[in-house]
């Protein structure tokens, strides 16, 4: 059992091109969290064919979730590994309610306490335009959009001049079965952080330096609604 005062963990969800990544970067530039991101782990694992990473991908490619027996120990591994900054933020992670159960007997092991869930919420449409449109940095992980976020050259990366490319799984088909994989086993997590009283809801509809302010008062007033 870790000693000492608790180190803060956030999470953030809600469905695929919600802007998770986006939100999350922006809290980590700007309040020193440690980033733990579920898909970035798994990309950097499948671009390193790692075990882990064949594992993965084809579960990935098609739009799947991986397995919980793949995913609770990557996550424990990393919250024992780090020293948390000013906190931890989660992102991709929990995508299920025992992954959620999970996260909950970790965290506690470590002397971390989940005391925010921020939900975006957003609608179908504006999920399909951001995913068929987005683009990232295989090498330093930034996202872009062609129309919302462009590049300041078109397919060069702002920050590290790498070459952009689109997430396999950002196709229509795979694009479709991670929303019904959302449906069918992420939107539960909502209910599990308002059980717990942390959870709060952010309009994930609208652009994100409109919804970024709110998720920052969020943050700097505490805990959860
Ligand atoms: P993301 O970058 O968060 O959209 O994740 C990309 C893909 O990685 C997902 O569609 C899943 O196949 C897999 N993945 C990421 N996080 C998880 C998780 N917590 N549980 C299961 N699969 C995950």
């Amino acid at each position: 059992m870790a000693q000492g005062p608790k180190k803060r963990g956030i999470v953030i969800f809600g469905p695929p091109g919600a802007g998770k990544g986006t939100q999350a970067r922006r809290l980590v530039e700007d309040f020193g969290f440690e980033y733990i991101a579920t898909g970035d782990i798994l990309r950097e694992a499948v671009a390193k064919r790692t075990p882990l990473g064949i594992k993965a991908s084809e579960h990935m490619n098609r739009g799947e979730l991986v397995t919980d027996e793949v995913m609770i120990p990557i996550v424990e591994e990393r919250l024992k590994a780090g020293d948390g900054g000013s906190g931890f933020i989660l992102d991709g992670f929990p995508r299920t309610v025992r992954q959620a159960t999970m996260l909950e007997e970790a965290a506690r092991r470590n002397g971390i306490e989940i005391d925010l869930a921020i939900y975006l919420k957003t609608s179908k449409d504006v999920i399909v335009q951001r995913l068929s449109g987005r683009r990232i940095c295989p090498k330093c992980g930034t996202i872009f959009h062609i129309v919302n976020i462009p590049p300041k050259v078109a397919g060069v990366c702002n920050k590290c001049g790498g070459s952009l490319i689109q997430r396999e799984d950002d196709r229509e088909e795979a694009i479709l079965t991670r929303l019904a994989e959302y449906a069918r086993q992420t939107a539960e997590v909502i209910d599990f952080y308002r059980n717990k009283g942390v959870l709060v809801e952010v309009n994930g509809d609208v652009p994100v330096e409109v919804s970024y302010p709110s998720i920052v008062k969020t943050i700097e007033g505490g805990r959860g609604l």
